[in-house]
């Protein structure tokens, strides 16, 4: 007999989101491109950063 799921693991398997709790919006998770220059060579980090309304204007600039 197949086991049912319940309602739990269904919930679990819905898209996975996140809220900030400071201001409610849902939290984006993005790849973030860095050029950081060290004694003149430029280096690229993929960083990956959570955006929310709290920190977009400084992760998109
Ligand atoms: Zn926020």
């Amino acid at each position: 007999m197949a086991k049912k799921q319940s309602f739990a693991d269904k919930a679990n398997k819905k898209k996975h989101s996140e809220t900030c709790p400071v201001c409610g919006t849902e939290i984006a998770h993005i790849k973030l491109m860095k050029a950081e220059n060290r004694d003149g060579n430029w280096r690229f980090t993929n960083k990956p950063v959570g955006v929310c309304k709290c920190n977009e204007a400084e992760v998109y600039g």
